[in-house]
């Protein structure tokens, strides 16, 4: 599949979700059906399958397994990571003929535009999207920034894109001179972004997450919420004025992630009376007012790597995705490690990716045949490549 934006003809499709693995859009890396026989999940063999599927590829193949994903796919991931690091390490691996990448699509586009043209980027189930980044599509972003050079202030508008965009965002940001960043580096993004405008004139469109813009502006740069606007793309001018536009510092996009969106203020409360002493550490896609009543915020790196660093018996509450608290509170069991919800939450899209889909695309792979292939065009590429580029040059804050 051609992506970013997706096959010739497929830009601006709506980015309503369909439902996952239903109906048979094949313009569009949502909704998409299996395009093989996919073993049965109930199949004894599965296991030792995929270990000769894995055996025989060798060193052809290499598999990227983001945290997220399933302990059953974590197994055979020959890396595990947050979706920047396993980018940088598909690129660190040029003798790897196929990359095969367990996490979602924009992952596997930002592989794609990192690796060399000779690698061929695979990911097992297609419909494997993600929310966040289908809350902004190229064509509303174009209508935007119309909407901002209308306004008077594109001028002094640096795009600034998270990681979990698409490539065809991402080439945007590249071609408005903004940088992409991650939850590890977003306070060095902004810090560089105010930084390349005269004293005082800088604004960024943060793209497409909402909460991790604004926490971040907040929290770690000291600009208040008044400073903040969100620009709604489903409404006229964003649901702005041209007076809240030229007088934002920050234009946040409408967009947040499903799974840490649901995370409230009340689930800290709740953990706290249960849990004396409990530590609240909560990732940045968590709305404020989570993160402000948190104990500590952070990357998913972050995250492992204050649970390594705590103190037998001490308790944690972990706001992420469920996946990795349970990997990590089996990783722990001299630490209390808790879900911060009590009514847990997968990330539904990167649960797509399941051991029969990592099966059936490595043994199509050993058969021969490059199934599910994501590739980013060229011109898409060109420009996201300069964005990503800008941010590896940016320091890691956290
Ligand atoms: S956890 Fe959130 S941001 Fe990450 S892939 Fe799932 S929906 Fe997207």
């Amino acid at each position: 599949m051609t992506t970013s934006a997706g096959p010739a003809g497929t830009e601006g499709l709506p980015a309503a979700l369909l439902l996952l693995g239903r109906d048979s859009d094949l313009s569009s890396e949502r909704g998409v059906e299996c395009p093989g026989e996919l073993p049965s999940p109930s199949d004894p063999d599965l296991v030792e399958r995929a270990r000769a599927a894995r055996a025989a590829l060798g060193e052809r193949a290499f598999v990227l397994g983001h945290h997220y994903q399933r302990d059953e796919v974590i197994a055979f991931a020959d890396v595990a990571g947050d979706s920047f690091k396993l980018a940088q390490e598909a690129a660190a691996r040029p003798e790897a003929e196929y990359v095969v990448f367990c996490g979602v699509h924009f992952m596997a586009e930002s592989a794609d535009v990192l690796t060399a043209d000779t690698q061929q980027v695979v990911i097992p189930d297609l419909a494997a999207g993600c929310s966040m980044a289908d809350m902004a599509t190229l064509e509303q972003v174009e209508d935007a920034w119309e909407v901002l050079v209308e306004a008077g202030v594109a001028e002094d508008v640096v795009p600034v894109s998270y990681m979990n965009s698409s490539a065809a965002i991402k080439a945007f940001t590249g071609r408005h001179g903004g940088t992409i960043c991650t939850s590890s580096n977003a306070r060095s993004a902004l810090d560089w972004a105010f930084g390349s405008r005269p004293a005082g004139s800088a604004k960024v469109l943060f793209l497409p997450d909402q909460h991790l813009g604004r926490n971040t502006a907040v929290l770690e740069l000291g600009l208040s919420l008044d400073d903040c606007v969100v620009f709604d793309p489903h409404r006229p001018g964003g649901g702005l004025t041209g007076r809240q536009l030229r007088d934002a510092r920050m234009i946040l996009w409408r967009g947040h992630c499903s799974v840490h969106g649901r995370f409230t203020a009340a689930n800290v409360a709740d953990v706290r009376s249960r849990i004396p002493d409990v530590n609240v550490l909560v990732h940045p896609e968590c709305r404020h007012e989570v993160v402000t009543a948190a104990d500590l915020v952070g990357s998913t790196e972050f995250i492992i790597s204050a649970l390594d660093a705590a103190a037998p018996g001490s308790a944690w509450a972990i706001g992420t995705e469920l996946n990795l608290v349970r990997r990590l509170a089996t990783r722990h069991p001299d630490k209390r490690i808790v879900y911060l919800d009590r009514t847990v939450c997968f990330c539904s899209t990167m649960n797509r990716i399941d051991l029969p889909h990592l099966v059936w695309s490595l043994e199509q792979l050993v058969a021969g045949r490059v199934v599910n292939r994501i590739t980013v065009r060229p011109d898409v590429a060109g420009w996201a490549r300069a964005a990503l580029d800008r941010m590896l040059a940016l320091p890691k804050t956290r």
